[in-house]
């Protein structure tokens, strides 16, 4: 039996790169949508959230000297096609995904309307939330929590390169151990890399777990959604 009914599940952008140095690495994207899918088959509802940092993003590269505004609706723009890609490897394989924008780009995908989203998990179908929280100034981070706080998560499953939360950058320091589990209070005390600031007091507000876990390392999403001792579980 699953451990959750209804997940958010956070992709990076960089997470689509694979070993590209930039946009979407097909390999990648094929392998990571298999995840997920092992995922759907087990009767959970996932709802994604995806960034864009592997083709933009507001506060670096290609940015500096623009308007941060701007460079920021570029970097919700981004989300979107990363989106667009996501749904489409989900239909080919064979999963039925939905991508609802907080920006209205209708031609392109519908807008975000929360009952609907809420239908479309009912229905079994993946919903992909592009364009971040439709504002500058945020992170995709926290569009997970906000959307995850909507939709009614039971938590968000935050996937990185690394396995898990730990004392110490584990590339940097071999002694660094992982957590099993953490309070918020806890890893803001130690100052230790959750997510931003503004998703962090979110889900520590809203009282919404927030798993970190790696997504490159085979099984480790179903296993987190079975209840298992993988990644590490930030709690209240
Ligand atoms: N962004 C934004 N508002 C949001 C979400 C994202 O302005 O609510 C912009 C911001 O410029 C950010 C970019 O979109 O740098 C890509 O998102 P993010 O950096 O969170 O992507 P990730 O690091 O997860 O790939």
């Amino acid at each position: 039996m699953p451990a959750h009914k209804r997940i958010l599940l956070k992709l990076s952008g960089e997470a689509l790169m694979g070993d590209d140095a930039f946009g979407i690495n097909r390999a990648t994207i094929v392998r990571m949508v298999e995840e997920i899918a092992e995922v759907t088959r087990l009767g959970v509802q996932v709802a994604v959230v995806i960034g864009g940092g592997n083709i933009f993003r507001g506060v670096a590269g290609g940015s500096v000297g623009m308007d941060r505004a701007t460079a920021d609706y570029m970097g919700m723009l981004a989300t979107v096609m990363n989106s667009l890609a996501l749904a489409d490897t989900m239909d080919k394989a064979g999963l039925v995904a939905r991508v609802m924008s907080a920006i209205s780009i209708e031609q392109v995908v519908e807008p975000y309307v929360r009952p609907k989203a809420l239908q479309y998990l009912e229905e079994g179908k993946v919903v992909i939330f592009a364009a971040g929280t439709g504002n500058p100034f945020f992170t995709t981070d926290t569009a997970a929590a906000l959307r995850g706080a909507e939709i009614g998560a039971e938590i968000v499953l935050k996937a990185t390169k690394v396995d898990g939360v730990y004392s110490a950058d584990p590339n940097k320091d071999p002694s660094a151990t992982r957590y099993t589990s953490i309070s918020f209070d806890e890893a803001m005390g130690k100052n230790l890399q959750v997510m931003d600031a503004t998703a962090f007091a979110l889900c520590r507000d809203q009282k919404l777990p927030v798993k970190v876990f790696s997504i490159f390392k085979h099984g480790a999403l179903r296993r987190v959604v079975m209840g298992e001792d993988e990644g590490t579980l930030v709690h209240v």
